[in-house]
This record gives structure tokens, C-alpha cells and sequence, in this order.
């Protein structure tokens, strides 16, 4: 749990299991771009992650008729479908992609045991919601659907009958309705197929549900879970706020409330939740101090809208330039901060769906690359070459699907490319460009920026991860978890750590060497940070984790006065 300014987040909040495993489904097929992808029905009700998926042409279908292509891929989302309904898919023609919760499944299992053993089947949910309908198809014709106790009332007795749930139910109400059945049936096979997520989630909210002054519950106003995790918050809290995201609030409603709960439903991305509990804290943390908020929300626009990471690329750039002997000049720095900018945002724009993103972000992007290219000609005609070409390669790694190349989705290559881009825009370049090639301080340079670089794209990937930024296998940590993440970082690190040690040992340049052993510190402690506790990607773990730069810069600029 995650206790700051009196505010406290639900650790089971965020997707299921079940909806996380159906979305990582359809974001794996869409990375390998062999087909289109239509999902049967929509595969969360959350809107921020569906607009997401219509962005990257994942499609809604309600029949494989409706599929413009038929030689597409169709998913079967997490809710499931009826028995029926899949022999007909199956039999479509189309490839089919099962990604239905195996919790689900797990309820339809049930329920088909029993009806076939001649049971009546009472399913405890909302009529209607599309694993409601999944789960009455394998009833056999003889199921029904009841919302609580007082519905149940109006049933007739029957002879042998299996009660179940709907997943997301809520274990008080299906229990309490069972009960009615039981008293009016011979044989009464109560199965609890609540799923143990749901469980838990509804455990934590009532245990803290109680101690709030306010609970606010983050997701889809056409979600049924969170619709219904609302209700339950209702007969707990003296005040509930069901909202889609922070912009819904006011200051008024967050500042008054002495313990605020904040909960989420099982279609609610991570990266939402935290948005709102970030806006939360900050909100309560700046109250009086209206200019402290507002330089805030600016330096968190700066580091969404990635001018503090393009800043942190002119730091190593500086840092590079003194590990190749080159005085500090203002093109190689101006042209590292456009190139990382222009390809950090025209990525994000297209990629990171937890960024300010679309048309705006892009054009912003492209407008950067060509200034970027506009000082690369300044240095010389060979460096505009190279830098297109760099430059050229970046922009297009977000449509690498349309090449259809394997080596681009290979595991762990975005990490990969993204430190090989900042070699050469804060190693290469400026040597280039300064005529200074086959020289041994420059393969240092480059060797320092790239190794630096990946690391911190590859812990990005490892927070990007926990706040569900749909990042695909081409991210290291999504291809090879936890454990290998960890381990080939501690790697780099201890790799990193000989090389200048062995350089301050024979004794190269060891003021500088010096200073940035000293910086290595802060890249160490960064990341056991991180690593031991893991948390999710936002404003405070960029500006930790970019600051290296800065701390590197700051130690090799005070170098030169030893
Ligand atoms: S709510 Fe439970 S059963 Fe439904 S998709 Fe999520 S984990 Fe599976």
C-alpha cells in the first residue's frame, strides 16, 4: 500500500490478471504485424486504453462477418464467449486467438459439469454483460440469470440446480442470494466462481473503504467492475467519487477529506491510477502554495513532454566531449538535444501511451528533427549525411512493423537502438564533426554513452512495465523479467565500474575518470533503488533516473579545477 499526504492507493488496483493477459495477447500479435487484429467486442471497457488500441488499428468486431479483412486475426477477449458462438468463429475461416481468463473458463467448466449431470443453472450477475452471456451458453438452455436476492425471490423451485457467479460479483450479494435458492430446492450446488482477484480486491476495499473520508474509484463509467466497486464503496465511505481520469476532480473535492482511498477496477490501467493519485498528492502537498504547484505541473510537463531528457543527452554530450578531449561547442550540444527530443517525442507520440501524445506531440517531433538536421549541415556535409541517416532510422522505428523485419522486434532491441542513437548524437558526433576519428578516447566515449544509455532504457522499460505502458517484447525487461533484467544490469554496472578503474589505475585523464566514478555512485544507488523497489514509471523516476546526466556533467565540469 501506498501511503502519502494522507492518501492512500489500493494495492490491488489496476488490470486483472485476466485483462492484463488478453491485452498482452493482442499487443504481442499487433508487434509482430502479420495481420489485422479484430477483437470480438471490446476488449476492456476503459477508454483511454481502447483509444490506445484504435490507434495502433486493433478493431472491434461483433461477428467475424464484420471483419473487413478475412484473412485478420480474431480474439476472443477475456470475458469469454459461448460454446455456440465459438464453433462458429472457429469455423469463420479466420485465424482465432483465444484469450479468454482462464478464471472464466474455469466457471464455464463448472457450470457445463453440472448441467450435464441435469442441473438448472442460477447465474449471480448482471444480464447482459458479456461474460454473463458466455457463462448462460453453457447451461444447456436451462440457466437463468438473477441480479441478487429479491430477483431469486421470483424464481420457481427447482429439483437439482448449481448457483454460480458472475466473477466480478460481489460475494455478499451471491451468497445471500444463494441462500434464497437453497431454501427453495431440492438439491443446491452452491459454486462460488467469484475469481480470487475480484476477492481480494473487494477484501481491501472494504477493510479501507471504512477509514476513508473520500474513496475515489478510477475506471470506465461502462465498466461493470468498477461500476460495481463503486456501489460497494458507497455503503462504506461517506463520500465516493467514480471518475475516468484526475481531470474530472477539483481541488475542493481532494483538499477537505483528511484520508482519501483511492481504488481502481480491473480494466484500469496502472499509468491512470498513478495519474490521479500523483494530481492527488501534488494538489493536497501544494495547498497555500499556489506557485509551488504551478512549478510543479511545469517541470512535470517537461519531463512528459521530454525537454528534460533531451537536456540530460546535452549533459552527456558535454561529458562525452571531455572524455574525447574537445572543448565544450555549441552545435554538437544543440544538435544532441534536437535528435533526442525529435525521437523521444515522436516515439512517445506513436508508442507510450502514458504521454502526451498524437498529432500535435508528432509535429513537434518532426519540426525538432529538422532543425536538428538544419545544425548538422552547420558542421559539414558528411555530418548531415550521417545524421540523416541516424535521424532517418529513429523516426521510423515506431513503423518498423511495416518493414516486416525480424531483427527490429528482436527481444530487448528498442533498448538497444535508443542507446546506439545517443552514442552517436553525444559520442560520435561531436568527434566527427571535429574531424577526431580512430582515436581511442573516441571508442570510450561511445562505449560510456551507450552502456549508460541502455541501462537507463532498460530500467525505464523495467517502471514502464509496472504501470501496464503496453510496451511490446522489443523492450529487454518484457523479453527476459525480472531476474535476467536484473542481472545482465548489474553487469553493465560492474563492466562500467572496472573500465574506469582501470583507467584511473594507469592513471588517464584521472581527474575526470575520477570525477565520474564518483557519478557512478549515483547510476549504482539508482538503480538497487529501483530494482528493490520496484515502482512505476512517472514524473519523480525519470527525473532520478535522467538526473545521472546532470550529476555527471556537474562532477566533470568541476573536474577541471583539480
Ligand atoms: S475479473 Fe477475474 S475472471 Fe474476470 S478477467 Fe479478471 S481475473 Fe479473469
Amino acid at each position: 500500500m501506498d501511503k502519502d499526504q494522507g492518501v492512500i492507493v489500493a494495492k490491488s488496483a489496476g488490470f486483472c490478471p485476466g485483462v492484463k493477459g488478453a491485452i498482452d495477447k493482442v499487443l504481442e500479435l499487433e508487434a509482430s504485424g502479420k495481420k489485422p487484429i479484430y477483437t470480438l467486442g471490446p476488449l476492456i471497457h476503459n477508454r483511454q486504453v481502447t483509444d490506445m488500441l484504435a490507434a495502433k488499428q486493433i478493431t472491434s468486431v461483433d461477428r467475424p462477418e464484420q471483419a473487413a479483412d478475412k484473412n485478420g486475426v480474431l480474439v476472443i477477449r477475456a470475458h469469454g464467449i459461448t460454446p455456440a458462438f465459438r464453433a462458429e468463429v472457429l469455423q469463420s475461416g479466420m485465424e482465432v486467438v483465444d484469450a479468454t481468463c482462464p478464471l472464466v473458463k474455469h466457471a464455464h467448466d463448472v457450470i457445463s459439469q453440472y448441467a450435464q449431470q441435469g442441473y438448472h443453472t442460477v447465474i449471480v450477475g448482471d444480464s447482459g454483460h458479456a461474460e454473463v452471456i458466455g457463462l448462460l451458453g453453457c447451461t444447456q438452455g436451462k440457466g437463468v440469470v438473477v441480479s441478487g436476492p429479491e430477483e431469486a425471490q421470483k424464481l420457481p423451485s427447482f429439483d437439482k440446480v448449481n448457483v454460480v457467479a458472475q466473477t466480478t460479483q460481489k460475494e455478499s450479494v451471491f451468497f445471500e442470494t444463494a441462500e434464497v435458492i437453497k431454501q427453495k430446492s431440492a438439491i443446491c450446488q452452491i459454486s462460488n466462481t467469484i475469481c480470487h482477484p475480484t476477492k481480494l480486491r473487494q477484501s481491501e476495499t472494504i477493510q479501507m473503504a471504512k477509514n476513508a473520508d473520500l474513496v475515489i474509484v478510477v475506471g470506465g463509467k461502462h465498466s461493470a467492475n468498477t461500476a460495481r466497486l463503486a456501489l460497494l464503496c458507497k455503503e462504506l465511505a461517506p463520500a465516493v467519487l467514480h471518475i475516468e481520469t484526475e481531470e474530472e476532480l477539483t481541488p475542493q473535492q481532494v483538499l477537505a477529506p483528511k484520508h482519501i482511498f483511492i481504488t481502481a477496477g480491473a480494466s484500469t490501467p496502472n499509468w491512470v491510477i498513478d495519474q490521479v493519485a500523483q494530481w492527488v498528492r501534488h494538489t493536497r502537498a501544494n495547498r497555500g502554495f499556489a506557485f509551488m504547484g504551478m512549478l510543479q505541473r511545469l517541470w512535470a510537463k517537461g519531463v512528459s513532454y521530454s525537454f528534460y531528457t533531451a537536456f540530460a543527452a546535452v549533459a552527456l554530450t558535454y561529458v562525452c566531449m571531455k572524455l574525447e578531449g574537445l572543448h565544450s561547442q555549441i552545435k554538437p550540444l544543440l544538435f544532441s538535444w534536437l535528435f533526442v527530443f525529435s525521437l523521444t517525442t515522436v516515439n512517445r507520440a506513436f508508442e507510450d501511451k502514458a504521454r502526451p501524445a498524437g498529432r500535435l506531440s508528432a509535429l513537434t517531433g518532426f519540426i525538432a528533427a529538422g532543425l536538428g538536421l538544419w545544425v548538422a549541415w552547420q558542421m559539414g556535409g558528411q555530418v548531415f549525411a550521417l545524421a540523416a541517416a541516424f535521424m532517418a532510422a529513429g523516426l521510423l522505428y515506431p513503423f518498423r512493423h511495416f518493414l516486416k523485419s525480424k531483427m527490429l522486434s528482436l527481444p530487448g532491441t528498442k533498448d538497444f537502438f535508443t542507446a546506439l542513437g545517443w552514442g552517436f548524437s553525444c559520442a560520435f558526433l561531436p568527434a566527427f564533426a571535429n574531424g577526431m576519428m580512430l582515436r581511442k578516447a573516441l571508442y570510450l566515449a561511445i562505449f560510456y554513452a551507450v552502456l549508460l544509455v541502455f541501462m537507463r532504457s532498460v530500467t525505464l522499460g523495467f517502471t514502464s512495465a509496472n504501470k501496464d505502458l503496453m510496451i511490446g517484447k522489443e523492450s529487454f525487461y518484457k523479453a527476459f523479467g525480472f531476474g535476467k533484467t536484473k542481472l545482465a544490469v548489474a553487469a553493465l554496472l560492474i563492466l562500467l565500474t572496472s573500465v574506469l578503474v582501470t583507467l584511473l589505475l594507469i592513471t588517464w585523464k584521472p581527474a575526470l575518470v575520477g570525477m565520474l566514478l564518483l557519478g557512478n555512485l549515483y547510476t549504482i544507488f539508482i538503480v538497487i533503488y529501483y530494482y528493490s523497489h520496484p515502482a512505476s514509471r512517472g514524473v519523480k523516476e525519470e527525473t532520478l533516473i535522467d538526473g545521472q546526466f546532470f550529476v555527471l556533467w556537474l562532477l566533470a565540469w568541476l573536474s577541471r579545477f583539480i
